[in-house]
């Protein structure tokens, strides 16, 4: 057949989208080291792609998750970028209105482009800036409701609701999610995880 339910033999292209300063490469990061780096990471440096194994009740599921850099105005994320990709991270930051004004034009993007079985997650990040929050979570809330996608607050800086949100993609995934077999990348030893230190531009370090 031409399709396959979701296999823990396959790799999942999972991508972080939304405006540049929301957080993607902080969130990515968290999740992969269980750090934060406060204000490091040089807006066009992206780090590349880290592959995890998620584990859900269901069995495990292994996801490749793309940050995104430098592509964070609209239409310049390309097709073939968004057209691979089995599940989206989109994230805004609720001390930013912008970055939430924005969400409507990247729902739109990815509907456009993405695969239609792909999971999508509304990220609202840096929940943990309570005092310089503009947008409430009833937003976030209405605004997922409204496109039917998953909804979650997290802190790429305290952790909250990072691998949760990483595990309700794979439980996605593992649930409902059937792809072309064209589409699912197959395991190889290269698909192996970039080490840390080779990814980011961190002050250096
Ligand atoms: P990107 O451009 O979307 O990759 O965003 P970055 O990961 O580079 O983060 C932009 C800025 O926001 C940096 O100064 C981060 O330290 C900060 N930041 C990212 N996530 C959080 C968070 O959850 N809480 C707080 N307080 N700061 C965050
Ligand atoms: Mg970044």
């Amino acid at each position: 057949p031409d399709t396959v339910v979701c296999d823990e033999s396959f790799v999942h292209k999972t991508i972080l989208v939304g405006d540049s300063g929301v957080g993607k490469t902080s969130f990515l990061v968290q999740f992969d080291t269980g750090k934060f780096q406060h204000g490091c990471f040089a807006a066009t440096v992206g780090i590349g792609f880290t592959t995890k194994t998620v584990l859900t009740p269901e069995g495990s599921v292994k996801l490749q998750i793309w940050d995104t850099a430098g592509q964070e105005r609209f239409r310049s994320i390309t097709h073939a970028y968004y057209r691979d990709a089995h599940a989206l991270l989109l994230l805004y930051d609720v001390t930013s209105k912008s970055s939430f004004d924005n969400i409507r034009a990247w729902l739109a993007e990815i509907k456009e482009y993405a695969h239609d079985d792909a999971v999508i997650v509304l990220i609202a990040n840096k929940a943990d800036m309570q005092s310089s929050r503009v947008i409430r979570r009833e937003d976030g809330e209405r605004l997922a409701a409204e496109f039917s996608v998953t909804f979650m607050e997290t802190s790429a800086k305290n952790g909250h609701n990072v691998t949760h949100a990483f595990q309700m993609i794979a439980t996605n995934l593992r649930q409902r999610q059937y792809f072309p077999r064209s589409k699912l990348i197959n395991i190889t030893p290269a698909d192996d995880d970039v080490p840390p230190s080779n990814r980011s531009s961190c002050c250096g370090r």
